[in-house]
């Protein structure tokens, strides 16, 4: 006989839940499943708020189910492990990112690229392979198979380091696969927000020069002055673009506005690549020629696979990167969504989960 939703999952939990496409976040009573032999539970302590939470809360993107619990994001302290778990004990500092399955099989996943397999599931918004839905980090308590946890070395402050399991990843990785990790490359990053000052900070780390292209000329002396990069381009000064043409060996960009790549390519050396991490709603427009002549490549990338998503953790507890963030408290998050929204935030809100979600019970 089929178990009951109860049985299948008999913890309480608590979170912050969009029940319409309004997006409006309110307090709900939900259920976890209880911690299995491979998983590992751990109290929730801060949640990092993603620019996708936003979309997914309002549907922007389709496919919304609610009540929603968005958060993918979510660092905290384990509480209970599993019989077969052999990496994580009580105590450690654990987080979760944005998935919490795959089918752990097929190429992608033998790989070490569990993103991008076709089984994977998504921390909240998504069925799980138990046919429950999955809830994510703006909440008490998590439970995940030990695979898609992620530990946190002690030197990285937990509120800063969340963002890293999503914002981190999604930059780190095209640097590494797309080999402009080397020292002495040219990158520029193309928006300064929460993945752009993530990926100037790793890129630097690299031993990169490091080129910050944004709309806004405000943001030159933070991004020189805070962020470490090496010089700034606004986007929208013709003459200042046209002086860096054939300069650059990659671009990241995190742009998830509607904006033209063409002025983009033109910065490119040959062999040049222009790396897409922003998700516009719009198809982009891509001339044959400017890809031709100096044979350019655009790519894509989403986030990174467990075993990256640890590398690139280790690697930002040794050259002590962490996230700029604003830390808030759970009753502020739908003034916060309507800020991120204006991008008015440097650079991540941060839910302060474990001193501010307050339970009804
Ligand atoms: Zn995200
Ligand atoms: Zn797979």
């Amino acid at each position: 006989m089929a178990k009951s939703m109860d049985q299948q999952h008999p913890v309480k939990a608590f979170g912050w839940a969009a029940r319409d496409s309004s997006g409006h976040l309110s307090p709900y009573n939900f259920s976890r499943r209880s911690t299995g032999e491979n998983d590992v539970a751990f109290k929730v302590l801060y949640c990092g708020v993603c620019h996708s939470d936003l979309h997914s809360i309002k549907n922007e993107w389709g496919g919304s189910t609610y009540p929603m619990v968005p958060g993918h994001e979510m660092v905290g302290v384990v509480t209970e492990v599993g019989s077969k778990v052999t990496k994580f004990n009580v105590g450690d500092r654990v987080g979760v990112g944005c998935m919490v399955w795959s089918c752990r099989s097929c190429d992608s996943c033998s790989s070490d690229l569990e993103n991008y397999c076709l089984g994977m599931i998504l921390t909240y918004n998504a069925k799980y392979h138990d046919g429950t839905i999955t809830y994510g980090g703006y909440s008490n308590l998590m439970v995940a198979d030990e695979h898609f946890i992620v530990s946190i070395p002690d030197n990285l402050p937990l509120e800063r380091a969340g963002p890293l399991l999503c914002a981190g990843i999604t930059v780190y990785s095209p640097l590494r696969y797309y080999g402009l990790d080397k020292p002495g490359l040219h990158v520029a990053v193309v928006g300064l927000g929460g993945l752009g000052h993530m990926a100037v900070k790793f890129a630097k780390a690299m031993g990169l020069k490091v080129t910050v292209i944004s709309t806004s000329p405000n943001k030159k002396q933070e991004a020189i002055e805070r962020l470490g990069a090496d010089s700034f381009l606004v986007s929208r000064d013709q003459e200042q673009l046209r002086s860096a043409i054939g300069t650059m060996d990659g671009i990241i960009d995190t742009v998830s506005a509607a904006h033209h790549l063409p002025p983009l390519l033109g910065l490119l050396k040959t062999n040049g690549k222009l790396v897409v991490v922003g998700a516009p709603e719009k198809p982009f427009e891509l001339p044959a020629f400017q890809l031709i002549y100096g044979r350019k490549l655009v790519g894509g990338s989403g986030i990174g696979g467990m075993k990256e998503t640890q590398e690139m953790i280790d690697f930002a507890s040794k050259h002590n990167i962490t996230s700029e963030v604003e830390v808030i408290r759970m009753d502020y998050i739908n003034t916060a969504m309507e800020r991120l929204a204006k991008a008015d935030v440097r650079y991540r809100f941060v839910i302060d989960i474990g001193n501010s979600l307050q339970t009804t019970e």
